[in-house]
């Protein structure tokens, strides 16, 4: 939903018109987002996948990694660099968005890789290897993809602090019934403070951070800025989340390391949400330089 956001917002009318009713029936399966490279990271404007212009095609080379998705996906929000950087005045300037069919380009010019992770989550380095796209591929005017996939950002990064919340809660319940349970020591572990706080502490920061979710959201929504709250709240529920998380892990002592338990997998997918889609030290380079006006420390 946050990647085809992109096109809603800034799509041609013939874009929206070919590829959204088919992708709200569920005629079109799930969508791949095409932007995080293996040699420049973080550092998002510096990346080095090409897409020139060839008549009524745009030619791409390059590699992107991490790439969730792109096995299972009809279509890919892809961002290239269609100016070199050397050539523009700002490096946010020169990159372009385009949309991508999979199903075209598959075996021809593009190869698909997974990559095998300790999470459940399928997701992938992309190969293009003089892939060929057409022309009305690209979305919007060649040059402002950067400041098109802003938007689907922030909307990324309050759906996943969502989903953070949403484990939270999930450990913070999970927590109590054991604590209130288990008995040793002739008395429920959850009788002892130093049990009691660190759930009693996470579930007060979860409840801070998911109001930091829904401002967040409804600023989205209201077609209002919102990066300083969509990154806030990203921040602050990933780390409650963990913090719920590994409260319900010492909680349940030896047991949380046995499957049935279910806290295992999940502390595993928690720790993700501290680093992906945005690692938390980057919004605090947002925050110290955006919001509070320090200097660049990078
Ligand atoms: C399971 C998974 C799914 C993903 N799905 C997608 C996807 O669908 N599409 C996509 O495009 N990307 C995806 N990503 C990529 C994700 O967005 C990046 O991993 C993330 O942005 C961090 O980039 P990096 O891994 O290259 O880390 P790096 O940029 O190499 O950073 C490594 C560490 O150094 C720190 N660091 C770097 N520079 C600074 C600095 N200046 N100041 C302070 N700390 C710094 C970072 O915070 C981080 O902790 C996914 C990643 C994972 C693990």
């Amino acid at each position: 939903m946050y990647i085809m956001g992109t096109l809603l917002r800034h799509g041609s009318e013939a874009q929206k018109q070919k590829y959204l009713p088919q992708i709200a029936t569920g005629a079109l399966r799930l969508q791949a987002f095409g932007v995080t490279e293996p040699t420049t990271g973080s550092d998002t404007t510096q990346l080095k996948t090409r897409a020139v212009r060839d008549g009524d095609s745009y030619v791409v080379n390059g590699q992107k990694i991490w790439t969730s998705r792109a096995l299972q996906s009809d279509m890919m929000l892809l961002l290239a660099r269609t100016t070199a950087a050397d050539q523009v005045q700002k490096r946010t300037q020169g990159l372009s968005v385009f949309l991508v069919d999979l199903r075209e380009v598959k075996g021809k010019g593009c190869e698909i890789r997974p990559i095998p992770t300790m999470v459940n989550h399928n997701t992938n380095e992309v190969f293009f290897d003089n892939m060929r796209i057409p022309a009305d591929s690209l979305i919007g005017e060649e040059g402002r993809g950067f400041k098109y996939i802003l938007d689907g950002m922030n909307a990324e990064r309050v759906l996943v602090a969502s989903e953070a919340i949403g484990d939270g809660k999930y450990f913070t319940e999970k927590s109590v019934a054991y604590a209130n349970d288990r008995a040793v020591f002739g008395r429920p572990i959850g009788q002892n403070q130093a049990i009691q706080h660190p759930i009693a502490r996470a579930y007060g920061e979860l409840q801070a951070a998911e109001m930091m979710v829904r401002q967040a959201a409804a600023l989205f929504d209201a077609g209002r800025e919102c990066g300083e709250a969509a990154n806030l709240a990203k921040l602050l529920a990933s780390e409650s989340a963990w913090n719920a998380a590994e409260a319900c892990m010492q909680t349940h002592g030896g047991f949380s390391f046995a499957r049935d338990f279910q806290i295992e997998r999940k502390w595993r997918e928690c720790r993700l949400f501290q680093i992906a889609p945005i690692s938390s030290n980057m919004i605090l380079n947002f925050v110290t330089r955006n919001i509070l006006g320090l200097p660049r420390s990078y």
